[in-house]
């Protein structure tokens, strides 16, 4: 209750206040904060996925800097020899603008980290994305197969089915490549599972055709009870390593990470930097279960 109540005004707070909460979960605003911190997580084993932060832009002017910010990340981070690849969000590169404009956009990214045998994630942003985000992935695969992968949410009623339908575009050459993550955007119920215990168990019904299929998992979530479920699904359809990861947030559940990398599997942590740190930064805040009494603590306690 008091976390929602926190939630809704999170958007009038000052950027200054917001900020002293925000920077757990952001490299920092350049490019050399983001290699700082992936120097750090590989110096522990733990390999990184970068994300520029900013979504939902208004011109293709800001879709074509956003373009040019990536292809200089993507040398800067090879020339820095990040163990590492990246993730971006199409609609910073105008999908809901101009659909061929993000296309050949993003295919520009994948083909200059196509050059360094790298990958590239395409996130998954809120429903009225999720076709269109799916349409541009097959296009993606079908000519770089090996350096792009896609996201799924397990909150979508759909998404079961969306796996069935992208089956495919699988191969044991060359398997499909998924983030299985639960979903962090508000969706309606008649498209979304609501509850907590139902979405976990999508998750692993999901994670289980995946296993079973043959396709590489990024196994995306901080919850104890899906990383056991996890456990138990790789030991079950004794999974090889080189067909999964597990992958945390940067700031979230840092004991939780090293307990995986201590038990012996990868770990990809996603490392956000840039300006544009506010929308990414506040839906951090609003999943974090102790925001209301550490907001409220600042603001009666530390003025
Ligand atoms: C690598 C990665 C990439 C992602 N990419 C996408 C994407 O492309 N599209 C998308 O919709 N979603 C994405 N997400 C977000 C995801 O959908 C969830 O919203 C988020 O991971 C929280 O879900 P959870 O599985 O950790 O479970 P939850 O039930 O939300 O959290 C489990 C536990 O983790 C801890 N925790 C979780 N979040 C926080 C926090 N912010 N602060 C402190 N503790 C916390 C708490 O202990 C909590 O009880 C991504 C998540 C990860 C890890």
């Amino acid at each position: 209750m008091f976390n929602k109540l926190i939630a809704a005004i999170l958007p009038y707070l000052p950027k200054k206040f917001i900020w002293l909460f925000s920077k757990s979960y952001i490299s920092g605003e350049t490019v050399e904060d983001a290699m700082q911190v992936s120097k750090e997580l590989n110096s522990k084993r733990i390999m990184v996925t970068i994300d520029i932060l900013g979504e939902f832009i208004s011109t293709l002017e800001e879709a074509e800097e956003n373009k040019k910010e990536y292809l200089s990340l993507i040398d800067t981070a090879y020339s820095n020899s990040i163990d590492g690849n990246f993730s971006l969000k199409p609609t910073s590169f105008g999908l809901l603008i101009d659909k061929d404009v993000c296309y050949r956009h993003i295919r520009e990214i994948i083909e200059k980290v196509a050059g360094y045998q790298g990958f590239v994630r395409i996130d998954m942003e809120d429903s009225p994305c999720t076709d269109d985000e799916i349409e541009l992935f097959r296009k993606l695969k079908a000519e770089f197969p090996a350096n792009v992968g896609l996201v799924l949410q397990a909150y979508l009623k759909r998404t079961f089915s969306d796996i069935e339908n992208m089956l495919d575009l699988n191969s044991e050459s060359i398997p499909l490549s998924y983030r299985l993550c639960k979903g962090i955007y508000v969706e309606p119920a008649a498209i979304a599972f609501k509850n907590h215990d139902e979405i976990n168990e999508h998750y692993l019904k999901d994670l289980e055709f995946l296993f079973i299929n043959k396709i590489h998992v990024g196994i995306a979530t901080h919850d104890r009870k899906l990383i056991e479920g996890a456990y138990s699904l790789i030991e079950k359809y004794n999974v090889p390593k080189n067909m999964y990861e597990f992958q945390m947030l940067y700031g979230v559940a840092p004991a939780r990470r090293d307990a995986i990398v201590s038990d012996g599997h990868d770990m990809r942590v996603y490392v956000p930097f840039g300006k544009q740190w506010f929308g990414y930064s506040t839906r951090r805040l609003k999943e974090n279960p102790r925001m209301a009494s550490q907001i409220i603590k600042a603001i009666f306690f530390k003025g």
